[in-house]
């Protein structure tokens, strides 16, 4: 049986879409920042489960993830319900695309979140070792609404000379309102910040957003002679799906 069962510590609400959880780490799970793993409640004896990356680093004793509630969802229907003593089934197994061995190390290093695909930058930006790989370190996060800025408070504490934080709202009034993928795409990312063009010979990028997003920036990096990683090997960009669209 690769999941166990483990028990709710907290839970914490962003917005009426979004929040976030711990729960009890399982004995011997091991993963490295980024990654993701699936996750599930039973019901009736039956598991319904989804991944879910990993907000938290491997030095806790707990894992913590940021989740979407989709009221029509057949998990996060249920798991928006959670409270701390409840029971979530977590799998053995951790992986995933975003992690610092997916990326060559290099001069800047932007990651672009939408929505909960902040979730496996937050891991990545408690990471030391991030910091010695490259010189800027640049997030976007993208929300419709600014209650969605999930860890944002934290995030602004830890920004300095080389984490550069840009939040963007989309919904609401906001001083950035552009999406992340657009600031990147224009060049007023970089300028913004005081940062020299991207560039693929030393720049990186990791993106984790909406399918829609995520297939975009992927075909701007692709014409702009960026290189995907891929099972050919290490390329200077990296990319994870922060959800699938189900079609009925
Ligand atoms: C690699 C990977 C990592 C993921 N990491 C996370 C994570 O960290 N946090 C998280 O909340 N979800 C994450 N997801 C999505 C997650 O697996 C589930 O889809 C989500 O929990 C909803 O489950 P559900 O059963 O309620 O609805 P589902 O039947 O899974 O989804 C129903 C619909 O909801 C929409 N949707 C699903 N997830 C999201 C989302 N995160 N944001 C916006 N719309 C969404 C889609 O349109 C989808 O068709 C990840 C998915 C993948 C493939």
């Amino acid at each position: 049986m690769p999941y166990s069962e483990q028990t709710v510590r907290s839970v914490r609400p962003w917005s009426n879409r979004t929040f976030s959880f711990t729960l009890s780490r399982p004995q011997d799970f091991a993963f490295e920042n980024g990654e993701f793993v699936t996750l599930g409640l039973k019901r009736e004896g039956k598991l319904v489960a989804r991944a879910y990356s990993i907000v938290s680093t491997p030095d806790r004793d707990y894992l913590e993830f940021l989740s979407i509630h989709m009221p029509d969802g057949p998990l996060t229907s249920q798991l928006v319900r959670i409270r701390p003593g409840d029971s979530v089934w977590v799998n053995s197994k951790a992986t995933g695309s975003l992690t610092l061995n997916h990326v060559l190390p290099g001069r800047t290093l932007y990651m672009l979140a939408s929505g909960t695909g902040l979730a496996p930058f937050m891991s990545l930006i408690r990471d030391p070792e991030l910091y010695a790989r490259y010189e800027h370190v640049v997030l976007v996060h993208s929300v419709r609404t600014a209650a969605e800025l999930a860890y944002r408070d934290e995030i602004e504490a830890l920004a300095d000379a080389k984490l550069h934080y840009v939040p963007t709202v989309t919904r609401e009034p906001f001083p950035t309102p552009q999406r992340g993928s657009d600031l990147f795409r224009s060049g007023e990312l970089s300028q913004r910040l005081g940062l020299p063009a991207p560039d693929p010979a030393q720049d990186r990028v990791m993106v984790c957003g909406n399918p829609d997003m995520t297939r975009e920036l992927t075909r701007h990096l692709k014409d702009a002679g960026w290189t995907p990683t891929n099972h050919r090997g290490i390329g200077n960009f990296t990319t994870e799906l922060a959800f699938v669209v189900h079609h009925e």
